[in-house]
């Protein structure tokens, strides 16, 4: 059976190595800087030829990096050179490079000239030591920019030091498990286990020391240890979902979540994971805190690979702190995923901006909860000039909460809003004065979850506010009928 090439320009892929080893630049304007970048980081010593440098290729050798020939090219100096790179405007140049290179038999590529070209350079993805290479085959740089963002997107820097990792033990591997199928199922578990969430969670020490561990262990399994994520899911809308959150979703055994979290996101979860409700509705079956804590260690102690999913981000009037310490104290290993936090969701979606050099130096998070129903809130610290305040879980307790703010010095015509399910398709934003919003939230029957913001902010809503423009108008109309 014969193989034909599979394109027009079929290209062989292979990664060089040209760790110091000449090669020669001919070129001195910016396109030639970005390919003496390239060619240093992977080791060659770059002698660059052209009568002038840009100021990026003058600091290179201002540095000792690169060695500078200041005058044009001539067919000698290639000599010696294992590769070539012309990235010059001038076409006589280029193919003057192109064809001595092709007279020594050296690689030699032209910038944008495919066909003076015997190589072409990939976009690269790096997560030293793993290099993603990219080619189109010159039919489309800007196809091969998507697709590696794409890719830049996908795959967690942490892929490399997991890399790296994995090189230190291929000895001990082969040493341990001779036989090649036993290897490939041994470094299955670790890039998809126990170690891997370590290296992840910035713990590689400990990553080290568990896959040392297994490796000179008599058991041809690896230990099951858990992981719990505990992990912010933003305010609702899945687009503000972390990388970091998606991924460990993906690879997660058990969800469990709470009655904030939009089932949409939990539906991002491994199709397989099991979901559990814990959440802490009333008037839902859901778990006290002490039953979490202890389902989180129990399911890790399985060996599970536990998502704790919480809206907004966990340390934020989130009981985060409360559920790690747990963790911690049962020696179970964690890591917290920061998500969008409701105010910010809220501000960003109803055109607020939570500060403004004119109208807000500084901002305040603060839980309207009131225990009790007697406001136990810091009011003196609350009732500032210049100063946003942003109120969680005050729905309940609006109209004390607005008084209290203008007992405490705040004018009754401080404009201030109500967003209600921020960055939901139904967010709505019902938005007024201390004086007015009590009455118009009840006029709207807006029910948690819901943010009041107030401030000066606020006016710039006018302009600034982008989201569900329908729904804006209609909640703004209401402000004027008041
Ligand atoms: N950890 C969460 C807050 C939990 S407290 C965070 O960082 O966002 C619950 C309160 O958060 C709600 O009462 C409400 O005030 C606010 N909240 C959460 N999601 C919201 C949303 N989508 N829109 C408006 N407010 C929200």
């Amino acid at each position: 059976m014969s193989i034909a090439p599979t394109a027009d320009r079929a290209y062989f892929a292979a990664f060089l190595d040209l760790k110091g080893k000449p090669g020669i630049l001919v070129g001195g304007g910016p396109v030639a800087a970005l390919k003496a970048e390239t060619l240093l980081r992977s080791g060659v010593r770059v002698t660059v030829v052209a009568p002038e440098l840009c100021p990026r290729l003058t600091e290179l050798t201002l540095l000792g990096t690169v060695r500078h020939e200041a005058r044009r090219f001539q067919a000698g100096d290639l000599v010696g050179a294992e590769i070539a790179i012309s990235a010059t405007d001038d076409v006589a140049v280029n193919e003057a490079v192109a064809a001595a290179a092709r007279a020594l038999r050296i690689p030699v590529n032209v910038a944008d000239d495919p066909a003076r070209s015997s190589f072409i350079m990939p976009s690269v993805v790096d997560r030293p030591p793993v290099q993603i290479a990219i080619s189109t085959a010159g039919a489309s740089p800007v196809l091969a920019r998507k697709l590696r963002m794409l890719i830049e997107t996908a795959v967690p820097h942490a892929f490399g030091r997991l890399a790296a990792l994995a090189a230190r033990f291929r000895a001990d591997s082969r040493r341990r498990y001779p036989e090649p199928e036993a290897r490939r199922r041994f470094w299955e578990e670790v890039v998809d286990g126990p170690v891997a969430d370590l290296v992840f969670s910035g713990a590689e020490l400990a990553a080290a020391q568990q896959l040392q561990e297994s490796l000179a262990g008599q058991a041809d399994a690896m230990p099951v240890a858990g992981f719990v994520s505990l992990v912010g899911a933003g305010p609702g809308n899945p687009e503000l979902l972390t990388l970091r959150a998606l991924r460990v979703m993906q690879s997660a055994n058990v969800v469990l979540y709470d009655h904030l979290v939009a089932p949409a996101l939990v539906d991002l979860a491994r199709r397989d994971a099991e979901r559990m409700y814990v959440g802490k509705e009333k008037d839902r079956h859901a778990l006290g805190q002490d039953e979490i804590n202890a389902l989180m260690v129990r399911l890790a102690r399985e060996g599970k690979r536990v998502v704790r999913l919480k809206g907004g981000d966990p340390f934020i009037f989130g009981r985060g702190g409360e559920e790690i310490e747990a963790l911690a104290a049962q020696g179970v290993a964690f890591e917290v995923v920061p998500g969008v936090t409701a105010a910010a969701g809220a501000a960003a979606y109803a055109g607020i901006p939570l500060t403004h050099r004119d109208y807000a130096q500084s901002c305040v998070f603060a839980t309207g909860h009131l225990k009790d129903g007697s406001a136990q809130l810091d009011w003196d610290a609350l009732a500032r000039p210049k100063q946003t305040v942003a109120i969680y879980m005050g729905v309940g307790g609006l109209e004390k909460i607005c008084a209290g703010l203008i007992a405490h010095g705040l004018s009754p015509e401080l404009p201030a809003a109500l967003v209600e399910k921020a960055t939901w398709p139904e967010q709505r934003v019902i938005e007024g004065t201390l004086a007015t919003l009590p009455g118009l939230a009840v006029k709207a029957a807006v029910k948690p979850p819901a943010l009041l913001i107030a401030g000066e902010v606020v006016r710039l809503r006018a302009r600034l506010g982008w989201y569900g423009g329908e729904r804006a108008q209609l909640a703004s109309h209401a402000t004027h009928e008041a």
